[in-house]
């Protein structure tokens, strides 16, 4: 393999080159008109305009892009998250025009997609799944009885359904059949699918996810687990790893799980395996992400090992170089998603100029980050600017680093949800652990946020003030 595409942008597109250039594989970029100017680009070895900025009229242009690929004398494809990377067709294309897909086959991309067909592909494995419908829900009566015997509040989900997008809660009876519709005909736009299904509705859950890794000889290794119960519209904002209520005992099981959701698919290259856990520490298997994750870095930073290298070796066919037994966990990191979103007024994307952007730097701080000063956040794509990666010897060590790494970043043009990690990071409940994924609800809202920060600007004018009058004292000449 002497030469990657990488199809995708921003943050993920630099940290996919880094480890390629390391590897000694030269790598091509692929740009919009709105990223003429974005770093990926200039960080690539070569780079290809793909089209105007709408994301549908270049970085999901999947024919136009192999294309590319092929002309430049590529290798290997590279989908990075989002945009194309769980799309059967496009690794189907890539295969077929003789290119190399850092990624699982088609099929299990395919099955692992559908939330109801990963379900029946794991059934055989006794994996345990959240109670509810195992098929799409066609007959009013029969959701009916199925959420009568489940126990309201319940949760109507879209089979196809990603990012967060695409779930209702059901809190009584009254309200399901209505639901219902909006469920399916929402599905129906959003995803071309408007199949859905019923879910009990965990009432407290934490979000638990298993890092896996499988290469073509019949081996899957798990890399333990992250923690992203820290949700906004259950999307995650930040993530942790290890888990601070896993025991290894439980770990040890959900890693099997997780390998076991893999083999039923015949899984190739990195995956995430999900799963809910509720209060009493029972795990329930949600779906499979069959891609790598925004939040791969904290793996990275407790096991030591570039998942990035691991998926490129993989996709040459070569073995998984280290054993189960070899992997351990080492330390505790933690990340914080910096998006261009407000947290004073629910978390609502803002766009505008970078006037200022100075990134954190320091031990034990890492920055996935795909934009610089002066750029423009562009409005066509996800408004998320980097990764804010922490790493201590333990958790109260790696939330100081956070700490400190978030006073140190620097924005001015845009908001960003740094301040929403700083009250995170400072939170009892988060503190100490005892957190699920409603801590948003429970514990946030823009008014505590304010206030904690006009507190601290009146802190800060007080300490400058004293300062001031300090100076003033040692500059008075004596008479
Ligand atoms: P998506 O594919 O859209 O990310 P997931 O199935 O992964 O959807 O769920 C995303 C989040 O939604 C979870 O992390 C959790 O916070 C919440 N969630 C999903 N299913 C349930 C459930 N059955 N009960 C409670 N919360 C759930």
């Amino acid at each position: 393999m002497q030469k990657i595409l990488v199809a995708n942008r921003g943050e993920i597109a630099i940290r996919v080159m880094r480890t390629a250039r390391k590897m000694g594989i030269k790598t091509v970029a692929v740009f919009s008109e709105a990223d003429r100017d974005a770093p990926h680009v200039r960080f690539a070895d070569e780079a290809v305009c793909i089209g105007e900025a709408p994301s549908s009229k270049s970085y999901l242009k999947g024919a136009h892009i192999v294309e590319i690929a092929r002309t430049m004398r590529v290798d290997a494809i590279h989908p990075g998250y989002g945009f194309l990377s769980e799309n059967s067709g496009f690794a189907r294309t890539v295969t077929e025009h003789g290119l190399v897909f850092i990624g699982p086959g088609p099929e299990a991309i395919q099955t692992m997609g559908d939330k109801l067909a990963a379900k029946e592909a794991v059934k055989a494995y006794d994996i345990p799944m959240v109670p509810g419908t195992d098929h799409a829900i066609s007959d009013m009566d029969e959701a009916l009885e199925v959420s009568r015997n489940i126990g309201f509040p319940i949760l109507i989900k879209a089979a196809a359904g990603g990012g967060g997008k695409g779930m209702r809660i059901v809190e009584a009876e009254k309200e399901l059949k209505s639901q219902i519709q909006r469920a399916m005909s929402e599905a129906e736009s959003a995803f071309g699918d408007g199949s859905v299904f019923i879910e009990k509705y965990i009432s407290s859950p934490r979000h638990i996810e298993i890092q896996v890794m499988a290469d073509t000889h019949g081996n899957i290794l798990h890399f333990f687990e992250r923690e992203c119960s820290i949700q906004r519209r259950h999307q995650k904002v930040v993530e942790e790893a290890p888990s601070s209520v896993l025991t290894s005992e439980l770990r040890d099981r959900m890693g099997r799980a997780a390998v076991d959701v893999a083999r039923a698919c015949g899984y190739v290259g990195a995956g995430t395996v999900e799963f809910l856990l509720d209060g009493e520490h029972n795990f329930y298997f949600l779906e499979m992400n069959t891609r790598l994750q925004v939040e791969h870095p904290v793996t990275e930073l407790i096991t030591g090992v570039d998942l990035v290298d691991l998926q490129i070796r993989v996709a040459r066919g070569e073995k998984l170089p280290i054993s189960q037994e070899e992997l351990r966990i080492r330390g505790h990191a933690l990340e914080l998603r910096v998006y261009a979103e407000d947290p004073q007024n629910d978390f609502l994307p803002s766009v505008g100029k970078l006037e200022r952007y100075r990134l954190p730097e320091g031990p034990g701080i890492r920055v996935d980050n795909g934009f610089e000063e002066g750029m423009q956040v562009p409005i066509y794509y996800d408004p998320m600017l980097a990764k804010l990666i922490t790493y201590g010897s333990n958790r109260i060590e790696a939330i100081q680093r956070m700490l400190e790494a978030i006073s140190m970043y620097q924005v001015e043009g845009v908001a960003t949800t740094l301040p929403f990690g700083d009250f995170v990071c400072r939170h009892p409940a988060f503190r100490s652990g005892d957190f699920n994924t409603h801590f948003v609800r429970e514990h946030y809202s823009a008014e505590l946020l304010r206030a904690r920060e006009e507190t601290e600007a009146r802190i800060a004018a007080a300490v400058a003030l004293r300062q001031y009058l300090e100076d003033q004292k040692q500059l008075r000449i004596p008479t």
